[in-house]
């Protein structure tokens, strides 16, 4: 997975900032994203399922937040227009995960496979891509069969809230980049089993004040328990 260093911008914050609908946002229904290997798959029906997916989790609700607080990652570019949008959809802006996405995906268990769909993605770069408009992909995305828009809606609530209450004005910008360094490091971590604890307590103990997100989460997980038991 490509790592950045800077602040990246989610389709999905242009989605919100310049009022874009999900209109269109549909899968390429020739070439689109399928589950046998080594499928020839159109450049735009690979971010179309991108961004469906995270909205799927609900993440665009965290982007409201995020970028109500001014976290937006697509600050500066020269490709977004004001009121309109991005004006350059590509495949980096969209595999990019920020700190929140990043932690809604750890903990729906959807991290690792994200990471290796956009592995199979050539050609992105600092918000543009060359990626060929037909490529081919050996695994696709894992969308929730119904929404779980819930997930990501809670998450924004929480994050609202922490804003609201603690006088430190970003407080939650900071806790993005918290997030996002330690689930890398969490990744990253392969031989030190105690070190890889450690980090995972870490992001326990930031996340902690998620109360309406770790609740719906715990459920999203006894409901599945209960359906893979029938
Ligand atoms: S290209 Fe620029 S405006 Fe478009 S999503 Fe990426 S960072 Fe945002
Ligand atoms: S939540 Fe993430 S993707 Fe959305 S605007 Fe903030 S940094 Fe960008």
């Amino acid at each position: 997975m490509m790592m950045r260093t800077s602040l990246r911008a989610s389709l999905l914050t242009v989605f919100y900032e310049g009022g874009l609908s999900m209109r269109g946002a549909s899968i390429d229904t020739e070439t689109g994203l399928a589950a046998e290997p080594t499928k020839l798959v159109s450049r735009i029906s690979v971010i179309d399922e991108g961004m469906l997916t995270l909205h799927a989790w609900g993440a665009d609700h965290i982007c409201k937040v995020c970028i109500a607080n001014s976290g937006s990652c697509c600050q500066d570019c020269g490709n977004l227009v004001d009121g309109v949008g991005c004006q350059l959809r590509n495949t980096s802006c969209t595999a990019w995960l920020c700190g929140f996405h990043k932690y809604l995906l750890y903990e729906v268990g959807q991290l690792e496979q994200w990471q290796a769909f956009w592995e199979q993605v050539p050609g992105q770069d600092y918000r543009k891509d060359f990626t060929p408009e037909q490529l081919h992909v050996s695994s696709a995305l894992n969308r929730p069969q119904q929404t779980m828009e819930y997930l990501g809606e809670a998450l924004a609530a929480d994050l609202q809230d922490m804003e609201r209450s603690h006088i430190a004005i970003g407080i939650i910008i900071t806790l993005r980049e918290k997030l996002d360094k330690n689930i890398d490091q969490y990744q990253l971590e392969e031989k030190d089993h105690k070190r890889k604890m450690r980090i995972k307590r870490k992001i326990k103990v930031l996340s902690s004040d998620f109360q309406r997100f770790h609740f719906l989460l715990n459920k999203y997980y006894s409901d599945l328990a209960d359906d893979r038991s029938l």
